[in-house]
């Protein structure tokens, strides 16, 4: 197996030849052989030279097929040269890429590179990984919105429990030194929160949450500890500073790097950040671009599932 690029630059001039990448991506997606997409046949030939393969087994239609084939890239006439630079890019960037800045750095339109910005954060999702334990931290936030002093309006909503009809809610748990979730929830209330850590939160590890209501009774299977906000100190163990800290790097990103995020594709943005702080620790540039890469395939989105457009088509 080729070994992947390590920097931007090198990734760029590896990925501007076209049999480079179909070996890359093909050497990590089939590591045993290549495998027909449509039956999982293993008797396969390549056609060399337009960079296909071909099932021997005929039996079915589109016998021929790319290595775009079930994976993000299906149907794109975008080259994986952009592609593959791209996933470098939003897979490493802290604050992520904006359509304007991807447009402009891969000559796409700025439509193409927001759409390919929606597939790639689909390839950075977290499937599985089984429930957080020892010490996590919930908590909950507001993305979106005209406010434009947060800290007044965090407080005044403690205090009444409302969001305000324009913002969106963020609930997000994070395992103190190893993973965040992250997942827009309809509202605040007692069965929602506590639906999903019960959901994804070991029973019996210690929970830190501030103080508001619905988080009542997560002491019968947690240890639960509660932060009074009112106090000015953190009573030691006893804080959210890791969830807070995750939130102000999606903050910064959101507003830094993409201005404003309707709330429909919210939930995308907070699995883009959640891939970069989840596998920031001990990895390379080229290891997040690698795992990205391996997550590429049985995933696919069309434009009109991203945009609720139907009947409308791009690149
Ligand atoms: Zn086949």
């Amino acid at each position: 197996m080729a070994s992947a690029p390590k920097t931007l630059q090198e990734a760029i001039i590896y990925f501007a030849d076209a049999e480079n990448c179909r070996t890359f991506l093909a050497d990590r997606r089939w590591p045993n052989g290549v495998v027909c997409p449509r039956c999982g046949s293993k008797n396969v030939g390549v056609i060399k030279s337009r960079g296909l393969w071909q099932c021997k087994d005929r039996s079915h239609p589109k016998a021929q097929f790319s290595i775009k084939v079930g994976t993000i890239f299906e149907d794109s006439a975008i080259g994986l040269d952009k592609w593959l630079t791209a996933m470098w890019m939003l897979a490493n960037f802290k604050n992520g890429v904006s359509s304007h800045e991807l447009a402009r750095s891969l000559g796409v339109t700025q439509k193409s590179a927001w759409f390919m910005l929606q597939r790639l954060r689909l390839a950075l999702q977290e499937t599985g990984g089984g429930l957080l334990s020892g010490e996590v931290e919930v908590d909950e936030t507001f993305i979106g919105g005209k406010s434009r002093n947060m800290h007044i309006e965090k407080r005044r909503r403690r205090i009444t429990g409302t969001g305000g009809a324009d913002k969106t809610v963020v609930f997000g748990m994070v395992e103190r030194g190893g993973k965040v979730r992250a997942q827009v929830v309809p509202d605040r209330r007692k069965r929602t929160l506590q639906t999903e850590v019960r959901a994804n939160v070991e029973a019996g590890a210690a929970l830190y949450s501030d103080a508001l209501l619905s988080y009542d009774g997560l002491e019968r299977d947690y240890a639960h500890g509660v932060i009074d906000h009112a106090v000015e100190y953190a009573d030691g163990a006893v804080h959210t500073n890791t969830m807070e800290n995750f939130w102000s790097l999606l903050k910064r990103g959101i507003s830094g790097t993409y201005i404003s995020i309707e709330p429909f594709h919210l939930f995308r943005y907070l699995d883009e950040q959640a891939f970069r702080y989840n596998n920031r620790k001990d990895m390379t540039d080229s290891d997040r671009f690698v795992l990205a890469a391996s997550q590429i395939v049985g995933k696919r989105l069309t434009y009109a599932e991203v945009t609720g457009k139907v009947g409308e088509t791009i690149n």
